[in-house]
């Protein structure tokens, strides 16, 4: 199972068709993931081969491969928990219950809330004129708008927005967070731009119609007329799924130690941005790439590649000759692990038909482990 419909997701169920595997994508939202749901009319200006595309018509391509390639793919279907059940997980969703070999998880940043400011009229007007996405350029048409954010979304939708309405871009410090060439096509476009300020208070009648502003650098307070705040600050990641499942993150993110995509949990792989690494970069490409590799680590994982026959039995240690010199544990981490002399030990309950549980038996200079 592939939970999660974006970019990564998507392609990492149609490598998992190529390999002939039987996969379900499950979308607890709209397939096409952030593209769809945050900001579909957005170009993006960054997917190799398309100079420029809209956001919403990307996500739709790669639907559209998808479904060429037969890939079964499932909407509004919220998954809410992943166990283990003896060599299977089973992944209670809210379109039923699935007993599968293994997830990939590519959630994005889970079911993502964005960040508010947390400042007075915030919730007054939210979505009377205050918005954390901007679904539909053409709504703005003709407004004044406000758009609040130092990061490439924030920018991004600024320059979006400044085709149609009259945009002026605050952020809090002196610097922006967003990539060069956004920030660019940022000066060569109409978009206001105010630094060292903060938005304060969102007043209006029945819609919004004037933000309350900080200078931070002069320390005065001012008022702006507006039709509409657009606030990019970022999203707080709603990881529960992932911490119920047993996998390890940081709160934030899921912690991927090799290039691998391989969880600390056998059998559950990650993609997107959901995963955090280092040199992690957060955009599409990079995510459909981490998309193929989780499913050819996914492919591996269930199909054991041919010289790696069915095993049956356990796995032994032979401590006498275990040098502890730590390969077994760096090739196979899911199975083995140091005991308290550093020697290699057998994890318990783990699955023991791992193909690298094999390379690491090869790999051990004293030949110490065996299958018995
Ligand atoms: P982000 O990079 O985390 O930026 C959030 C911005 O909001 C920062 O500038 C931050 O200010 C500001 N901020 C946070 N809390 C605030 C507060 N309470 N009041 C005022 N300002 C506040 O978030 P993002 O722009 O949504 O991007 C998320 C990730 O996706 C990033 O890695 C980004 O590069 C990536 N992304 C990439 C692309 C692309 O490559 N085309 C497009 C969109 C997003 P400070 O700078 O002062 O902390």
């Amino acid at each position: 199972m592939v939970i999660g419909g974006g970019p990564a997701g998507i392609t990492a169920a149609i490598r998992c068709r190529n390999h002939h595997l039987k996969v379900l994508l499950v979308e607890g939202r709209k397939l096409g993931g952030q593209l769809n749901q945050l900001y579909p009319t957005k170009y993006i200006l960054d997917y190799t081969s398309y100079p420029e595309i809209r956001a919403g018509y990307l996500a739709d391509l790669m639907i559209h491969h998808a479904r060429y390639d037969d890939v079964a793919m499932m909407e509004d279907s919220i998954v809410t928990s992943i166990d283990r059940e003896d060599r299977y997980f089973r992944v209670t969703t809210g379109n039923g219950n699935y007993r599968v070999k293994a997830v990939i998880l590519a959630i994005g940043m889970g079911l993502f809330e964005p960040m508010k400011l947390n400042i007075p009229g915030e919730d007054r007007f939210e979505g009377r004129g205050v918005a954390y996405a901007v679904p539909n350029m053409e709504l703005y048409r003709g407004q004044s708008i406000l758009v609040v954010g130092g990061g490439d979304t924030a920018v991004e939708n600024a320059i979006g927005l400044s085709r149609v309405a009259r945009v002026t871009l605050i952020h809090r410090r002196g610097s922006f967070r967003a990539i060069e060439s956004n920030l660019e096509m940022l000066e060569r476009s109409l978009v206001e731009v105010i630094m060292d300020t903060e938005l304060k208070e969102i007043k209006g009648d029945k819609n919004v119609r004037k933000a309350v502003l900080f200078d931070s650098g002069t320390k005065t307070v001012s008022e702006m007329e507006i039709d509409g705040v657009v606030i990019n600050i970022g999203f707080s990641p709603n990881l529960s799924l992932v911490e119920n499942a047993g996998v390890e993150n940081d709160g934030a993110h899921i912690i991927i130690n090799g290039p691998d995509m391989h969880t600390n949990v056998p059998g559950i792989f990650a993609c997107g941005d959901i995963v955090e690494y280092s040199g992690k970069a957060r955009q599409v490409l990079p995510a459909t790439g981490e998309g193929v590799t989780a499913a050819e680590e996914t492919y591996k994982f269930i199909r054991s590649p041919y010289w790696v026959g069915e095993k049956q039995g356990g796995v032994v240690v032979d401590k006498e000759k275990c040098v502890a010199c730590g390969a077994c544990m760096a090739i196979c981490p899911g199975v083995f692990r140091a005991d308290e002399n550093r020697r290699s030990e057998v994890k318990p309950g783990v699955d023991l038909n791992l193909p690298c549980v094999d390379t690491a038996i090869e790999a051990c200079p004293r030949n110490a482990i065996e299958r018995n």
